[in-house]
């Protein structure tokens, strides 16, 4: 069931929470095993909250936005008293002690948290394979990775497992998994979720997003989680619109902008998708105009370098005095600091050393501030070309799912890959992946809009109009 239907079940009376709860339970278990998508299900407080929700109802009061709707949280977003771990052995015994403040959000809507959702360790990676849990599998075929970092709740979300699931997007990590497994996937603007009770990977860049099975169902949950939160002053205090309320019936007037240059050398099936959407979306009234962003070809090198640049200083806590793994037994302070370092896998130790290098003072001028300096001419192109136009039209990613096992023939390919979508991390847009169309192995394609900040309502109207156009 869609959050839409799950919603209008639960107030009519027709289901209570506890049932769908426990449908969703069921499905998870039947599936699970395959997929991959829960490290962990919180089964217990799961019920006990959609009794709850149920004995609301029958008290007559009034419900929650997302009354009854089961919903999987990434392994990074802090649920008080439940682990987080983000899927990685230096946090295997980290219990929260506090809740993120979508986590408070969600649970003052009436939503019932089902689980954490597998991940790649620490959020880094994109096929979701760097997990301590073991990879996950695309629902849509299981011989391919469901994309990453927030994998886990993307295919949980395909699979039917949860209406709606939580990821984190640092340079696409909610956008590419939603591509990949055919479903939606929206990265609000930078400071449009608090990241309050994030597990941090690059502060600058990290955007709580979410995964639904349809538009205007990710237009409900935005519409709850969005807003300004004491806690986190990166946040913004925009009012806060009915977004799903304020889909337009066409797109007349509506200016629709292709980057020049970004389809090209792109996988045939990808690129003829981008042209087909943009031709039908000039049927419902819109304006398609090329426009130039040239230094965003820059994107994924600039990325690169200044996220992991953040995660050096972000990681720096796992000590085992602060947070982590301790080493017991160690002889001297160095073997105590190796041996304490080692629980975290390649990857996140990979992006510690090359953040490391791009701040020394040696590097820092021709890596770190140089990465700084493109971030800004980027930003600029993006903001000339929203002068121009309302929203642009982009791949979300330049293939469709990619075999399981393939990450590590070619790292740097797979660092590139991330192109389109880190370029909204690194400009702080807004971005939403809508499905479109199957490629030659009928795996989805997945196509995105990028808006300014505070203009998710202009991406997701569009994005709903396109998701009735794939129909
Ligand atoms: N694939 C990107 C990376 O590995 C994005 C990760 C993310 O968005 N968390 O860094």
């Amino acid at each position: 069931m869609t959050i839409c239907e799950i919603i209008k079940k639960i107030n009519e009376g027709s289901a209570t929470a506890e049932q769908i709860t426990r449908e969703a339970l069921v499905k998870i278990a039947q599936l699970n095993p395959t997929i991959n998508a829960f490290v962990e299900l919180f089964e217990e407080d799961a019920l006990a909250q959609a009794r709850a929700v149920d004995a609301k109802r029958a008290r007559g009061e009034k419900l929650g936005a997302l009354a009854g709707v089961p919903v999987g949280i990434k392994d990074n977003i802090l649920y008080e008293g439940h682990k987080a771990t983000c899927c990685s052995r230096m946090l295997a015994n980290y219990e929260a002690s506090y809740n993120a403040c979508v986590v408070e959000k969600l649970l003052a809507a009436d939503a019932v948290i089902i689980g954490r959702t597998n991940m790649d360790e620490f959020a880094m990676g994109s096929t979701n394979e760097t997990s301590v849990f073991g990879p996950v599998k695309n629902p849509a075929d299981t011989s391919r990775v469901p994309g990453g970092s927030s994998g886990g709740s993307a295919a949980a979300v395909a699979a039917g497992m949860v209406p709606l699931a939580l990821g984190t997007d640092t340079g696409g990590s909610v956008r590419q998994p939603a591509g990949f497994c055919g479903v939606v996937g929206i990265k609000p603007g930078y400071g449009r979720i608090s990241r309050y009770g994030v597990i941090a990977f690059a502060s600058s860049a990290d955007q709580i997003g979410i995964l639904a099975q349809n538009v205007t169902d990710a237009a409900i949950a935005l519409e709850v989680l969005a807003g300004k939160d004491v806690h986190d002053s990166t946040s913004l205090g925009a009012p806060v619109p009915s977004y799903a309320d304020e889909f337009t019936p066409d797109l007349k007037g509506f200016k629709v902008g292709l980057p020049n240059g970004f389809l090209d050398g792109l996988n045939p099936a990808i690129k003829a998708h981008v042209e087909k959407a943009a031709e039908q979306l000039k049927t419902l009234g819109a304006e398609i105009i090329p426009v130039d962003v040239p230094f965003a070809k820059y994107s994924a090198p600039c990325y690169y370098i200044i996220t992991s640049a953040e995660a050096s200083s972000n990681l720096g806590r796992y000590d085992g005095i602060r947070y982590g793994f301790a080493a017991k037994n160690a002889q001297d302070l160095n073997t105590y600091y190796e041996d304490s370092r080692a629980p975290f896998g390649l990857e996140v130790k990979k992006r510690i050393i090359i953040g490391t290098y791009a701040l020394t003072s040696e590097r820092y001028e021709e890596c770190f501030l140089k990465a700084m300096k493109v971030r800004e001419l980027i930003r600029d192109d993006f903001k000339k070309a929203f002068e121009q136009v309302d929203v642009l039209l982009t791949p979300t990613s330049p293939t469709t799912a990619l075999p399981l096992g393939k990450k590590d023939d070619n790292p740097l390919s797979l660092y590139l890959a991330d192109l389109y979508t880190c370029q909204g991390n690194i400009g702080g847009l807004a971005g939403i992946s809508v499905p479109f169309g199957k490629d030659e192995n009928n795996l989805p394609i997945g196509l995105q809009f990028y808006g300014p900040i505070l203009a998710e309502d202009k991406i997701l109207n569009a994005a709903h109009h396109l998701e009735k156009l794939a129909k």
